[in-house]
């Protein structure tokens, strides 16, 4: 099984799917029907590491502010407790002391790109926590942690926003890409093709605009993860997600192969 970085962009990636939701549906119907999905989230950060494992986690609408019609919507997917002593297990053989969130919901990004994904909600989906102070070489330590877990037949995926400023999105309609945007995620496709694990640890100094794109790291650090989750040999196919709101880029990147 692969591992896959996703952007989830605004909350309206819900019902504005754009040039990224179609494509993620395409590679859901394409990849191996994985036993169940396990998503890191910024939407869900804890004091440590964190394993949900409801059998029946809620939706969980954690934005304010957005169109009614974003409140309404249910992904009624099963958790997975079996998968989630699974995680816990393989997180603390190296040392992550984490824990199990029995009561915990799937969070905006998580529901969001995996609705996109599987929209029939039938797979089981699961979430690992975001520990508070994590960096991007935790964020690939994590992944490596949870890598086993392909060859058991779960899709392991980091959910963030290659580009996330939220200072500068923009709400009026089709606004052309910022080029700093652009520059950053040129910089990203770049790195995930080249396997440049250096360069992606170190973003924040060898990246351009690092800092504009990501004023805090928590929607970057998904992508560590995910590529943390990937076989050393595992080539990435971008997936050209387009940029919304100016300077949320949405791009995916899978790492190892869909049919
Ligand atoms: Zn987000």
């Amino acid at each position: 099984m692969p591992s896959l970085f996703v952007s989830h962009g605004a909350p309206t990636f819900a019902i504005e799917p754009g040039l990224a939701g179609p494509q993620l549906q395409d590679l859901g119907a394409r990849l191996p029907r994985p036993k169940a999905v396990l998503v890191m989230s910024p939407h869900w950060i804890t004091p440590g590491v964190q394993v949900s494992t409801s059998a029946a986690p809620e939706t969980v609408h954690d934005f304010g502010g957005f169109p009614s019609e974003l409140y309404t919507l249910q992904y009624p997917a099963p958790g997975s407790p079996e998968v989630g002593r699974r995680a816990l297990e393989l997180l603390n053989a190296e040392g992550w002391n984490a824990v199990e969130a029995p009561h915990q919901g799937l969070d905006h990004g998580a529901w969001v790109p995996v609705r996109h994904l599987y929209p029939d909600a039938t797979i089981p989906v699961l979430q690992v926590s975001m520990p508070r102070g994590l960096d991007a070489a935790g964020a690939v330590r994590m992944g490596r942690a949870l890598a086993p877990l392909a060859d058991e037949g779960v899709l392991v995926v980091g959910s963030g926003s290659i580009t996330h400023n939220l200072y500068e999105v923009k709400w009026e309609p089709a606004p052309t890409a910022e080029a700093y945007a652009t520059e950053f995620t040129d910089w990203a496709r770049s790195a995930v093709q080249q396997r440049d694990e250096t360069g992606l640890v170190n973003y924040l100094s060898v990246a351009p605009h690092a800092r504009r794109a990501h004023p805090t790291p928590d929607h970057y650090l998904p992508l560590p993860f995910a590529f943390g989750a990937s076989a050393p040999d595992a080539v990435t196919r971008v997936i050209d997600g387009g940029t919304t709101h100016g300077v949320l880029a949405m791009d995916a990147y899978l790492f190892g192969q869909a049919a």
